[in-house]
């Protein structure tokens, strides 16, 4: 193995934030079916899927309750088997409503020609076809947060091709977990996804970048990869956001992509380790993607823990299998606390996207008191997209969006390093989310005008 400082970073910016990782040790469990389950109607970037079942259905699970929209879209599964009891507008983790689709729990019992056994399954002699119409019917996106359809990503456009395939398992939010338990303990399974899309871009490279503070995951890779040709272990520097897309190409292939610009610019395409996991069980078992695992933690936390979780389950439901609320806590934090955003209810369901939640204890999650910027560019320093955030939150408190947008407001991957650094204890990141929110609303104007 590398010794520490000969291992590959990112070139540009990056901090080093507590780590913090209290599950590592925790097997993944799978948490017990809640007695309702509320499930997003659209969990994907992209066109909103379409409801397909109305109030007092029974559905199984893995049948499909709501349909992709367009090709940039994904269906959405029933996590359970039950009767729908409503469909409405129900808060979810980002505290907006959200059209919603609720299921009283009554069983668990399965649509037809899944595979539910844990038997390896590395061949069934599929077509590319037949592998991208089983990942398109599966609902996969993107589970490290994007949610991205994931058959978007491996459709590159006319013209391009993907070189190397790039596997994120860099997990370098601070606390989170369940990527690193699912790379020690489905790892055969993930080689095998690893394989399908290898075949399904045509690619004979594939990197798996792995931040260097999982060491059982990448001898346990590195040994099942022992006899394979064309894929490799990358361990990377502990540095944060090692695990944005951008920073891992540049760490891993040593190329930079430029702004505005997909990966497959530079003949990469980018997946994470629980993608891969959600897309071997949908081509080699025909598993829809109804369920994930998540990481439930805090320095508070009785029993910091990693769950396979259904769709929709309650995140109450995920802090009561922990011990419960403590005493004092101060925010539930949807994600971890670099790129995380805090819960407004305890009744917001896991989605696809979902990878862990933080509960933060009172006085960690006080916000200290800003002062005014004394220019000591410590933001920009950080900044592993290379952008001026001080500049950024000035325009977005603002609201000057045409300046935002001129100084690259768009390419900010919102990793919250600048905050993290900023000596004034400025809120950069909130008012740099509130300049892209504007700036995106103003391009698609611009885009219909
Ligand atoms: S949140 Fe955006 S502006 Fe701040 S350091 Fe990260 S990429 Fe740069
Ligand atoms: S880190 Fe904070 S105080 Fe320093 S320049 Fe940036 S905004 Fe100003």
């Amino acid at each position: 193995m590398k010794s520490a400082k000969s291992l590959s970073s990112f070139r540009l910016g990056g901090i080093h934030p507590p780590e913090n990782k209290l599950s590592a040790t925790s097997p993944i469990l799978d948490l017990p079916l809640p007695a309702l389950v509320t499930i997003p109607v659209t969990q994907n970037l992209g066109a909103p899927a379409k409801v397909i079942v109305k109030k007092g259905d029974a559905v199984l699970v893995g049948q499909i309750i709501a349909a992709a929209g367009g090709f940039v879209s994904a269906n959405t599964h029933s996590s359970v088997s039950g009767t729908v009891a409503k469909i409405t507008d129900e808060v979810d983790s980002s505290g907006y409503k959200r059209p919603t689709i609720t299921i009283k729990v009554e069983g668990d019992d399965w649509i037809e020609g899944v595979d539910l056994s844990d038997a390896l399954v590395t061949d069934l002699g599929l077509t590319n076809q037949e592998m991208m119409e089983r990942i398109v019917t599966a609902g996969i996106v993107g589970l490290g947060g994007a949610a991205f359809p994931s058959h978007v990503k491996l459709t590159p456009p006319k013209g391009k091709s993907c070189d190397v395939l790039i596997i994120n398992g860099v997990e370098c939010e601070p606390y989170l977990t369940a990527d690193h338990r699912l790379m020690l303990e489905q790892g055969a399974e993930l080689i095998v996804g690893i394989k399908i899309l290898m075949q399904l871009l045509n690619s004979s490279r594939a990197v798996i970048g792995i931040e260097n503070n999982k060491r059982d995951a990448i001898k346990q890779l590195e040994q099942l990869l022992e006899s394979e040709s064309g894929i490799e272990v990358t361990p990377l520097k502990v540095q944060y956001p090692q695990g944005g897309e951008k920073q891992l190409i540049n760490a891993t292939i040593g190329k930079e992509v430029p702004a505005g610009a997909l990966p497959i610019e530079v003949g990469a395409v980018v997946h994470n380790v629980g993608t891969i996991v959600a897309i071997y069980h949908a081509v080699m078992k025909g598993r829809p993607l109804v369920e994930r695992i998540i990481t439930v933690t805090g320095k508070k936390i009785t029993k910091p823990a990693n769950f396979r979780v259904r769709i929709g389950t309650p995140v109450s439901h995920l802090i009561e299998a922990v011990g419960g609320l403590p005493m004092g806590s101060g925010k539930v934090i949807n994600g971890g606390p670099m790129m995380g955003r805090a819960l407004t209810t305890l009744d917001a369901p896991v989605v696809k996207g979902s990878s862990g939640i933080l509960v933060m204890d009172g006085s960690e999650s006080i916000r200290r008191e800003a002062v005014a910027c004394i220019r000591c560019a410590k933001c920009i320093d950080s900044c592993p997209m290379g952008l001026a955030p001080y500049l950024l939150k000035i325009w977005g408190e603002r609201s000057e969006l045409e300046r935002a947008e001129d100084e690259l407001v768009m390419d900010c991957i919102e990793c919250g390093s600048c905050s993290f650094t900023c000596p004034a204890n400025l809120p950069l990141l909130d008012y740099i989310r509130l300049a892209k929110q504007g700036v995106g609303r103003m391009l698609r104007e611009r885009s219909k005008s």
